[in-house]
């Protein structure tokens, strides 16, 4: 399983209807935050999302992407929460991270384990990564892409049989590509019982960013990208001199990656009530794009094979 809840979906200030910035992902038991905004442990409890946090990765030290960590650190300590919660941030900002998220000499009943990420250092949990890349914002900025490594190829169980092969160890050696020797002699190649490698996943998160090379690669084939979209085309100028990007441009960053999906979300305040607008803009360079609303839940299925 590995599944997306966007928890808030406005740029700098919450609105009405958007909190700012944070995106959790599950993959199996884990549960990680991208980006913690003011507000979010309360977007946590309305969409359903537990607590129970691994890790938290920052993708810059702007307040919209991190205010809300002091007070979920609060409610996580009276929980009584015992396991120790990471929290990534770009290289070098670890202090600062700290002095933020640790105000008024708050005491947890956990450790916090602060790890700043170098672009291309990763992060490794059981049966896949979350790394590091270099994003163009104002602040010292990364985004991040959770990538699966490729799983076996299908083991074909009724040509095992039919090939005399007997149940058991031998299925396994067979399956992860050996060849292997049967009891009546006969050698068995793993070749003409494993159909090719299947890819993981890969999902990519841009936090605020100019569209850029980075991004591009990171994203390259990716299942997923959630890319920011803070304005329109209308205020170029604007998303230049403040280092985001428009919806098209996020649309543009998505079609020369060859994503499956693109999901914008980082919406300016103006924005908040007209996303169609953003979707519009984006859709001119890349079909398959939607906007995220606070609560947006996206499921990434796994492949079948390279399409
Ligand atoms: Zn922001
Ligand atoms: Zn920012």
């Amino acid at each position: 399983m590995l599944r997306l809840t966007f928890l808030g979906t406005s740029s700098s200030r919450p609105t009405v209807r958007r909190g700012v910035s944070s995106l959790a992902v599950q993959r199996e038991g884990d549960l990680h935050l991208f980006d913690c905004g003011e507000g979010t442990q309360r977007q946590m409890m309305r969409f359903g999302v537990g607590f129970n946090v691994v890790s938290v990765f920052l993708t810059h030290l702007h307040a919209d992407h991190y205010l809300g960590l002091p007070g979920l650190l609060r409610t996580m300590s009276l929980q009584g929460r015992e396991e120790e919660l990471a929290i990534h941030c770009p290289a070098g900002r670890e202090a600062d991270v700290r002095a933020a998220v640790l105000i008024g000499g708050d005491r947890l009943t956990f450790p916090l384990r602060f790890e700043g990420l170098e672009p291309g250092q990763a992060a490794a949990f059981g049966g896949y990564q979350i790394r590091a890349f270099a994003t163009e914002h104002t602040a010292a900025s990364v985004g991040y892409a959770l990538t699966e490594p490729n799983r076996l190829g299908r083991f074909d169980v009724e040509r095992a049989r039919a090939a005399g092969v007997p149940e058991g160890p031998l299925f396994g050696r067979l399956h992860r590509g050996e060849d292997v020797e049967l009891p009546d002699g006969r050698m068995m190649r793993a070749l003409e019982l494993v159909g090719p490698a299947r890819p993981g996943r890969t999902l990519v998160y841009s936090g605020d960013t100019r569209p850029c090379k980075a991004t591009r690669e990171a994203a390259d084939g990716a299942d997923l990208l959630v890319h920011e979209a803070t304005f329109t085309r209308e205020e170029i100028d604007r998303a230049r001199e403040t280092r985001h990007s428009t919806a098209g441009e996020a649309g543009r960053v998505a079609a020369d990656a060859g994503v499956r999906r693109l999901v914008l979300t980082h919406f300016s305040a103006r924005y908040s009530e007209l996303p169609r607008l953003m979707v519009a803009e984006a859709k001119k360079e890349f079909s398959r794009v939607t906007a995220a609303e606070d609560g947006t839940e996206i499921e990434v299925p796994l492949r079948e094979k390279e399409a």
